[in-house]
């Protein structure tokens, strides 16, 4: 079982052997007179037995017991405390940092240090109360430390985990200057309150927060599909297709997510040709399927099916994708159909066979940072907890 937790346990032990070699060195400086005839304890050498063995968990426990806790040693102490946590086995870690903070010889760094340790093994319990009373006592404490930004960090994601964006957005107020990225994690806050102030009815409460929004992070893609949805609530469909019309210069990956918007907006505007000519727009920048697919829609309605896989055909011959073809095999059955033959095409059967199963279970975003992928859209990754890196996947296999 030589896994990371193993390897970090021998990276612990030669800590621990160099902590004790140099103890017993600093010790024979003192006393020349003492016989040099051995370097390590025991112990050390019983933890070592026990890891090449491959028993960590006896190895570690060993370790702990050979080591007083002084100012050579605290660190390989916190080393194997977070050791524990990694391995899952945060209440061990707890109880070895809470006995580090119970030795009053501590410096006031080295306190601070494992006070932050201690909350990280809190969070990952799940016990975020006290997890959050250490990180605020930690944070009055520490004003100029090293640790005052991760401190801040893990409040803030507990207040995420908490939903409590307003508490998030306050805590966060100060690093916007020397932090920059965490703008675009405001700006989704400032999101989920104007949501929230949207369902108690208080729109102008939610636009507020929305301007907020685009302050923070110009790029807020859904800051203005959450305007052009409060738009649409008061029949300002124009206004909502001016916000729409925005998300391109934001980001265009996200052509597809505001899609079901705009197609809303113009046909409740009853201006089915201005939907077109908007789709053309956007497929002229971005050709992606589910825009192509739209306009397909809209002239095979109008238009009928053969001018339909003319103009689809062409355009995705550009782009091609799996979804475009599929939806390309559908209007071909359709015409089939309509020249009044009876029995269906074999051959088309065969390819919307292939197709279906191909796009069956075949996911729509992907995180651009941890590679997460989920068939709806999530602001923020549940796996690397990212505000914003979910996009449509672009591409053969998506848009
Ligand atoms: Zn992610």
């Amino acid at each position: 079982m030589l896994d990371i937790a193993l390897l970090g346990v021998i990276f612990a032990a030669i800590a621990i052997g160099y902590g004790l070699g140099f103890r017993q060195a600093a010790r024979r400086s003192r006393d020349r007179a003492t016989p040099t005839h051995s370097g390590l304890s025991r112990d050390y050498f019983v933890g070592l037995n026990y890891l090449l063995n491959e028993q960590p968990d006896e190895a570690i426990n060993t370790f702990i017991n050979a080591l007083d806790v002084n100012s050579d040693t605290v660190e390989t102490h916190i080393t194997l405390g977070t050791l524990f946590r990694s391995r899952g086995e945060a209440d061990k870690a707890v109880s070895i940092h809470q006995n580090l903070l119970a030795r009053p010889a501590l410096s006031d760094a080295t306190n601070a240090k494992v006070q932050l340790e201690l909350a990280r093994d809190f969070v990952t319990l799940g016990v975020h109360d006290r997890a959050q009373r250490l990180l605020r006592t930690l944070l009055e404490q520490n004003h100029d430390s090293e640790l005052h930004y991760p401190a801040k960090r893990l409040l803030i994601d507990l207040l995420e985990r908490e939903k409590d964006w307003q508490g998030a957005f306050d805590t966060a107020i100060p690093l916007f200057k020397q932090f920059p990225n965490i703008r675009r994690a405001a700006a989704h806050w400032q999101c989920e309150l104007a949501e929230t102030a949207t369902d108690n009815a208080s729109r102008a409460v939610a636009k507020r927060h929305l301007k907020k929004a685009l302050q923070l992070d110009p790029h807020c893609v859904r800051a203005n599909l959450i305007l052009a949805e409060l738009e649409m609530d008061n029949a300002h469909y124009t206004r909502a297709i001016e916000r729409l019309a925005r998300v391109p210069d934001q980001d265009n990956a996200h052509l597809p997510t505001m899609l079901p918007a705009l197609k809303r907006a113009y046909l409740r505007n009853d201006d089915e040709d201005g939907l077109e000519a908007h789709l053309q727009r956007l497929i002229k920048v971005a050709p992606y399927t589910s825009l192509i697919i739209e306009l397909g829609e809209l002239i095979h309605h109008r238009d009928g099916v053969d001018t339909a896989i003319e103009m689809t055909g062409e355009l995705l011959s550009q782009a091609p994708s799996l979804r475009g073809l599929n939806y390309l095999v559908d209007l071909y059955m359709e015409s089939h159909r309509l020249q009044g033959r009876n029995t269906p095409d074999t051959r088309l059967l065969l390819l919307k066979y292939h197709t279906d199963a191909l796009l069956q279970g075949r996911p729509r975003h992907r995180c651009l940072r941890c590679g997460f992928t989920s068939d709806a859209l999530q602001w923020q990754c549940p796996t690397c907890r990212y505000w914003g890196t979910i996009k449509p996947i672009i591409g053969v296999e998506g848009e």
